[in-house]
């Protein structure tokens, strides 16, 4: 049976080495400071803005809560950023998403500075990424490589197959990994035969957003599992894009869901919010 990649347990130590740099930040007068923004009451999206200001007060991250109302025009939002980036107190500024329809989200997520870009949204910061540069990685691909890294995954020379290529997660990963010399393979809803990609895979990376529908089959022995995926079935059950029983007695190490991928997100929000904040010290 693989060995379970501990997403709380790693997000845990991270979070307190976070308060450990807070505290010493805080002893040369800086508070790091996270603006969140909600627009809306998308039910799914309170609960999220909610735990990153709990998360933040638990680090001693100053946060900055703004709740907007469904209606707000995309010129008032426009208008509340342009504030933001220009308040000292604010490292990272955080627009949760989906935004209502009538904002456009590029525009926005194109007013924030790219200096302040927490979420690692900013096309500026998506292409600094991709050329190597140092940047603000986006949270979920950064928690992704960060529990690669501490579960002693070597990426240099590995196949790695990475299934969806969403902006936030896919396309991302994929760089980072290309980054740590792996051969990465971007598979997405018209790859053929991905049963035959994902079977050559040593470090299997899954964010498609479908439940279980990469087999446990599919997985070489001795592989590495990453499952991102966070599907809803039934009432209260989370299953993630991996069928992970089968895929556990393959795999050499895997992580689960819940308390994988999904406890490291937040954390590598804070973590960028802090590497903000130190430019202040
Ligand atoms: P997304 O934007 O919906 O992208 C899904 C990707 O999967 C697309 O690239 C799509 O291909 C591909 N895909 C869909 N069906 C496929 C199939 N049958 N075979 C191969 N590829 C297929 O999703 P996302 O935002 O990246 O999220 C993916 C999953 O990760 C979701 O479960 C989400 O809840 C979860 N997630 C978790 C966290 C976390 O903190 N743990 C954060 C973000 C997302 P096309 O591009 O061809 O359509």
């Amino acid at each position: 049976m693989a060995t379970i990649i501990d997403g709380k347990a790693i997000a845990a130590k991270i979070r307190g080495e976070i308060s450990a740099e807070t505290a010493k930040l805080k002893e040369k007068g800086v508070v790091p400071g996270l603006a969140v923004v909600l627009v809306g009451e998308d039910p799914a999206s309170k609960v999220y803005v909610s735990m990153k200001e709990k998360a933040c007060a638990d680090v001693g991250i100053f946060s900055d809560e703004y709740k907007l109302p469904a209606e707000t025009s995309e010129q008032d939002l426009l208008a509340l950023i342009d504030k933001l980036n220009m308040d000292s107190k604010i490292d990272g500024i955080l627009v949760q998403l989906p935004l209502p329809k009538q904002i456009n989200t590029d525009k926005v997520l194109e007013a924030i500075s790219p200096d302040k870009d927490a979420d690692g949204f900013h096309p500026y910061n998506v292409g600094r990424l991709v050329i190597g540069k140092p940047t603000f990685q986006p949270c979920t691909p950064y928690g992704v490589m960060v529990m690669l890294k501490e579960a002693g995954v070597e990426l240099a020379g590995k196949e790695v197959v990475v299934v969806g290529r969403s902006n936030i997660v896919g396309k991302p990963v994929a760089f980072m990994c290309l980054q740590q010399n792996a051969t990465v393979t971007l598979c997405h809803s018209k790859t053929r035969d991905l049963a035959a990609k994902v079977g050559q895979a040593d470090v299997v990376i899954a964010a498609v957003g479908v439940p279980e529908m990469i087999k446990g089959s599919w997985i070489k022995d001795g592989a590495v599992v990453i499952d991102v995926g966070v599907n809803r079935v039934g009432e209260k059950k989370l299953v993630g894009d991996v069928e992970y029983q089968a895929a556990a007695e393959r795999a050499s190490a895997i992580t689960p869901v819940p308390g994988g991928v999904g406890p490291m997100t937040i954390t590598m929000l804070l973590y960028n919010t802090l590497q903000s904040a130190r430019r202040r010290a």
